[in-house]
């Protein structure tokens, strides 16, 4: 699973991309700076994991993870080619999600590409680009689908999606507002198209220091993310940027102390991966023993058979049944004997639909 960050130059891409992988990818005062997308690979925070690796004195314990590019460069014209646009557009394309970065933070220091802090226009600025580069997809498709449809007259209803969802672009909307008529060829259509435009966001409002602790709510700027935000059924998240990078920083007792000093139980970005994780439509399963206690991702409503394949295909191949238990009820017991006796160690077979914090260890042939 991959999320793009996305926003106008120096509006604290790099810096919110280095806290989430410490990578060291660069950071700099000046537009274009980062040219190549750069992928990190970040762990979802998870309490039960620990725990869970304690009772079983487990070796190691593994988090599930999510990529994060860095996609910088995305500009005003960036969709006619402007500033290497095409090349930035074509890896939004990739991802299964977006962050949007957007400035909230007034430093005099670090210029604005468009001279002033204007949440709302830089928003419709980067988002304008994206609707561009639809509405050319979209005409290609239009173009192709136009010519085979003289011979099939079965596609009419396909070029019918695609005006209207062009028409919807044209308006200023993003394709995630399009209402997709209840139509299986529609929806398998509308999907196949891999719109930019229609993959789920999230803004993360870049507000300085002094905006943290009440989120945001006395900030103009971030009312106008959530303003704009709203209109699309967004999530926004109120972040530090450089506040992050200081607390990526430290280590566990001292980031937690400075969380505590700023008041916040957790880091926005903490927050931020836990959100973006929900938004894909993700969950975890998790699998524990003495040599690793381990998170495994799958997408809500994933069956046994392929959940056990995330491990292994031959874990898929060969699967008989799952032993499952819900993560706080085996820790209530203290240890897998221990629940199984108590008797809520479920047997469960192909068509069992895994739930987030389930436990399991899975029965198969080889
Ligand atoms: P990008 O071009 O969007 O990737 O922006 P960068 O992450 O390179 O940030 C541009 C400049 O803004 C850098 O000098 C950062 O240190 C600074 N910056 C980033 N986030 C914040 C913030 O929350 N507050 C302040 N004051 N400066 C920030």
């Amino acid at each position: 699973m991959k999320l793009g960050i996305v926003g106008l130059p120096n509006v604290g891409k790099s810096t919110l991309f280095n806290s989430l992988t410490k990578a060291g990818a660069e950071s700099a005062n000046y537009p274009f700076c980062t040219i190549d997308p750069n992928v990190g690979i970040v762990a979802v925070p998870d309490e039960r994991l620990k725990l869970l690796g304690d009772m079983y004195h487990s070796k190691k314990v593994t988090p599930a993870v999510i990529e994060f590019v860095d996609i910088a460069g995305l500009v005003k014209g960036a969709s006619k080619g402007e500033g290497l646009g095409n090349q930035f557009l074509a890896n939004i394309r990739e991802v299964d999600a977006i962050v949007h970065v957007v400035r909230c933070f007034e430093d005099t220091n670090i210029v604005h590409v468009d001279g002033s802090i204007d949440p709302a226009r830089d928003i419709e600025t980067i988002n304008l680009e994206l609707i561009f580069s639809d509405i050319e997809i979209l005409e290609r498709r239009i173009a192709k689908v136009a010519k085979q449809a003289r011979m099939d007259k079965t596609l009419a209803k396909e070029l019918e999606l695609l005006e209207a969802l062009k028409k919807h672009l044209e308006d200023g909307m993003m394709a995630r507002t399009f209402e997709v008529p209840e139509d299986e060829d529609m929806e398998e259509w509308f999907n196949s198209y891999n719109l930019l435009t229609a993959k789920p966001t999230i803004y993360a409002a870049n507000v300085s220091e002094d905006d943290l602790a009440d989120d945001g709510a006395n900030n103009p700027y971030v009312q106008a993310v959530r303003e704009k935000a709203k209109e699309e059924n967004s999530e926004v998240f109120v972040i530090c940027a450089q506040i992050e990078q200081e607390i990526a920083e430290l280590d566990d007792d001292e980031k937690a102390m400075f969380l505590e000093d700023l008041g916040l139980k957790e880091s926005g970005l903490e927050k931020l991966i836990k959100a973006s994780y929900s938004l894909l439509g993700l969950i975890s399963y998790l699998t524990a023993g003495e040599d690793e206690t381990r998170a495994w991702t799958i997408k809500k409503g994933t069956k046994a058979p392929q959940a056990a394949g995330k491990i292994h295909s031959d874990f898929e191949r060969g699967f008989i049944r799952a032993e499952v238990v819900n993560y706080q009820d085996l820790l209530d017991c203290g240890s897998l004997s221990a629940a199984k006796e108590k008797g809520i160690v479920g047997l469960e077979g192909k068509e069992y639909v895994v739930k987030d914090g389930d436990v399991i260890l899975f029965r198969f042939n080889v």
